[in-house]
């Protein structure tokens, strides 16, 4: 065996201990999207939850999920993770917060990042766990953020990415659940989540 191909065995053993390791420390269930499955991505696929999802896709993969759907819903609830301003969190953080608050994983269907990235949580035919007592019948989402950054106030911290992908999130809904309604924490329990009013925030952009 030559040096190289030594050098080959070592890197692919370094490649497989890093990736083994990435997934035990956070989340056995979780699979990420290769480069091979974006490349024949089609839809969203609910056997894979907790997947970022490229945005040129949103559209297929929320109406994938709503086709795919038994669940009757009816509400979206919109939430904020009440972190602080310009504190970059994932799925995998919300996902693990969740876990160790005794949730069966995210509570959200959806997660909007700090930087306009989208997040699949549940599936969407799974009952979240994001509002007590509103759960069954509604889809949860959440903007990463909320809070002042010394996590004193509640606050709108909404980027201009994801305000844009949340019209786009709530464009969607509408689309393909007709007579959807949509709310904000706020509306449905004791709580300054998510840190805007989203009536009023709706009314602005029409939705
Ligand atoms: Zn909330």
């Amino acid at each position: 065996m030559s040096i190289l191909q030594k050098l080959q065995i070592f890197a692919a053993w370094i490649k497989q201990l890093f990736s083994t390791s990435k997934i035990e420390v956070y989340q056995p269930t979780k699979k990420y999207l290769g480069e091979d499955d974006l490349a024949s991505y089609n839809g969203c696929r609910e056997n894979l939850p907790l997947v970022e999802v490229p945005l040129e896709f949103l559209d297929d993969c929320i109406r994938d999920m709503i086709r795919t759907m038994t669940r009757p819903v009816s509400r979206s609830i919109g939430h904020s993770t009440g972190t602080p301003e310009g504190r970059y969190h994932t799925d995998r953080d919300v996902d693990l917060w969740h876990r160790q608050a005794g949730k069966n994983g995210i509570g959200y269907h959806f997660l909007l990042g700090l930087d306009g990235k989208l997040y699949l949580g549940r599936p969407l035919n799974t009952v979240g766990a994001h509002a007590r007592n509103h759960n069954a019948g509604t889809i949860g989402w959440a903007y990463v953020g909320g809070m002042t950054r010394d996590m004193r106030s509640p606050k709108n911290t909404m980027t201009s990415e994801q305000i844009a992908l949340a019209e786009r999130l709530i464009r969607t809904l509408n689309k393909y659940i007709p007579h959807i309604e949509h709310q904000g924490h706020d509306e449905v329990g004791n709580t300054a989540c998510p840190s805007f009013s989203m009536q009023d925030w709706l009314n602005e952009r029409g939705l």
